[in-house]
């Protein structure tokens, strides 16, 4: 028998979960070893905060840079972005102290498509490997040397062939026209990836579903339309193929009921579809290991970027901020994991209202974000 009401359910149940984010208070753990960055990249320097030195193509007053300065002090490691060969590894002119003699290394990486390309790491000490060695994603492949400013000199040239001129330690060039191959580095690690990200799944268009009871919501994910809904013993989640059979996908530890053919039935309107869902939408979720810790207490924020088939958003940065009484300040981030999840401990100053946000990639549409309030357990009363 069909419901009428079930379109404006599913639609509230879509737009609920699109809307349940988690804020929560965090601050980045202390790691011994780096953790990969946007695209599954070790990046060299163990952040992606970059500010403070040359940019790719700054002007340097009489040439132009081609590559990232990375800030960092001196003796800090410098870490291999990726599985690699050593192409080449030696003291150069111009990458040591004074303009004088310091370390290069040049590894040749590739993407998880298989795209090779070459990365320079400059102004090194205590080179780790040599000219043909092999290296392992996230190895020390040196230290920052004593240049002043101490930085790393970081440039990528795609593809496996040297530079034209020949020289693979190219930093600058003096003809504006000419990067000899070389390509902004930071772009190019955010837009090839280490390792395959989540693509999104086709997305069925569903005009209605009809039970022989209210489904409490219902989506629709690579041709399957599954939905949910109040049994005896809760809630439970319903599959079904499109247009025809039935599969699995259910939501993660949800248990499946036997599928009842004669119970159910689906119809599939291509032409005037009456709901569409957007399957690249993300979930974000934010959970606190404590709602009201004890003050100087530390707190574990985690929880998930998935699509609305549990599918992971893996290695998406998800951004926490925390609400100053005027507006949203960044106060952390952490990188989701292969299944989806992040988790880091950060111990609140005070009572705050933080927030975890989602910026997707571009290929995907819409990001998301939510808030949650944290007491921390005081006598006297504290500032937001
Ligand atoms: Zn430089």
């Amino acid at each position: 028998m069909k419901h009428p009401g079930i379109l404006p359910r599913v639609l509230r149940g879509i737009t609920t979960l699109l809307l349940v984010a988690l804020v929560l208070l965090c601050a980045a753990p202390a790691m011994a070893a780096p953790t990969p960055g946007t695209g599954g990249w070790y990046w060299p320097t163990a952040t992606e905060d970059f500010h403070g030195w040359s940019g790719w193509w700054d002007f340097r007053g009489y040439c132009w840079h081609l590559a990232q300065d990375m800030h960092s002090p001196a003796g800090k490691p410098v870490y291999a972005v990726g599985d690699g060969t050593v192409l080449e590894s030696k003291y150069v002119r111009g990458y040591g102290p004074g303009g004088g003699l310091g370390g290069a290394v040049v590894i040749l990486h590739k993407t998880y498509d298989g795209v090779e390309f070459k990365a320079l790491y400059g102004h090194l000490a205590n080179l780790k490997y040599g000219r043909g060695d092999t290296v392992k994603a996230g190895a020390v492949i040196g230290t920052i040397n004593n240049s002043s400013p101490n930085h790393l000199h970081f440039g990528i040239h795609p593809g496996k062939k040297y530079p034209s001129d020949n020289n693979p330690y190219r930093g600058h060039t003096y003809t504006k026209s000419n990067t000899y191959g070389f390509v902004d580095p930071v772009a190019y690690l955010r837009s090839h990836y280490r390792i395959d990200p989540y693509k999104a799944p086709t997305v069925a268009t569903v005009a209605s579903v009809h039970t022989t009871s209210t489904a409490l919501w219902a989506r629709a994910c690579s041709g399957r339309l599954f939905w949910a809904e109040a049994a005896e013993s809760g809630p439970q989640t319903w599959t079904c193929s499109l247009p025809n059979g039935t599969a699995a996908c259910v939501e993660p530890s949800q248990t499946v009921p036997v599928h009842d053919s004669t119970r159910y039935f689906l119809t599939v309107v291509k032409t005037e579809p009456a709901i569409v869902v957007k399957d690249k939408m993300p979930r974000l979720s934010l959970r606190a290991s404590d709602r009201t810790p004890a003050r100087g207490k530390a707190v574990t924020l985690s929880g998930s970027v998935k699509n609305s088939a549990a599918k992971p958003f893996v290695h998406a940065r998800v951004r926490i901020e925390r609400w100053d009484g005027s507006k949203w300040t960044y106060v952390t981030s952490s990188y989701t994991s292969t299944t989806g999840t992040w988790s880091l401990k950060y111990t609140p100053p005070g009572r705050a209202i933080l927030r975890a946000r989602f910026i997707p990639p571009n290929t995907y549409s819409t990001g998301v974000s939510a808030s949650l309030r944290l007491a921390v357990s005081t006598r006297s009363s504290l500032p937001w």
